[in-house]
């Protein structure tokens, strides 16, 4: 799948380089920038790039019908038909899920949160690419803001995340201490970790996606 080749080492030429923060073009998506947090040095907001799910590219959007430059390229879930896909803005005003009554990532595991923040995650803000069906995490009764995909050297950056995640994953079943340790020191080797920040404590929090 050319959406994973990033990890390869041999980029997709259509896939903008992961530090290559870019200023969006136009607008202001308030909501695009506070759960999916990457800032220029000046505090201007810019897409996230990081997963891929959002790309520069010359294509029309399927709701706004402008070229704006960029075009988003993870999940949406929607019973309609739709033609194509959608620029940041359509996600970040919420006009592609109303429109085409659809949603960006599953609510699943988006427990405690408001139907606000629910929404805004569900509907206004852009998924990102994984193995599984994406889901997001949730931090001090709020969604928490992606970070992106990372392997171990990442992740044990922050200790409580990957605390967090052998926790998660024993209780999920991984009994065998030797297995989990070497499923979590290969991340990165196939298995990646999704990260995430959490907005109000600054935690970091994360969860595995295999194919
Ligand atoms: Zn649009
Ligand atoms: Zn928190």
């Amino acid at each position: 799948m050319a959406d994973r080749a990033v990890r390869g080492g041999e980029p997709d030429p259509g896939v903008v380089d992961r530090p290559a923060d870019v200023p969006l073009p136009f607008g202001e998506p308030v909501e695009v920038a506070r759960l999916q947090p990457r800032q220029l040095a000046d505090g201007r907001p810019v897409c996230q790039l990081a997963s891929g799910s959002i790309r520069a590219a010359a294509e029309t959007c399927a709701c706004c019908g402008r070229d704006t430059g960029w075009i988003y390229t993870a999940t949406f879930y929607t019973a309609h038909e739709v033609d194509g896909r959608f620029c940041p803005w359509c996600i970040a005003d919420g006009s592609a899920a109303e429109r085409f009554a659809g949603e960006f990532t599953d609510s699943y595991g988006l427990d405690g949160v408001s139907e606000d923040v629910l929404h805004e995650v569900t509907r206004r803000t852009p998924g990102f690419h994984a193995w599984q069906d994406p889901h997001w995490l949730v931090h001090c009764q709020d969604a928490a803001a992606f970070v992106g995909e990372v392997g171990y050297s990442e992740l044990a950056a922050h200790p409580a995340a990957l605390d967090q995640l052998r926790v998660d994953m024993h209780i999920d079943g991984r009994r065998d201490e030797h297995q989990l340790e070497n499923f979590l020191t290969h991340l990165g080797e196939g298995a990646t970790a999704m990260l995430f920040r959490c907005t109000i404590c600054g935690d970091h929090l994360a969860y595995a996606d295999a194919s």
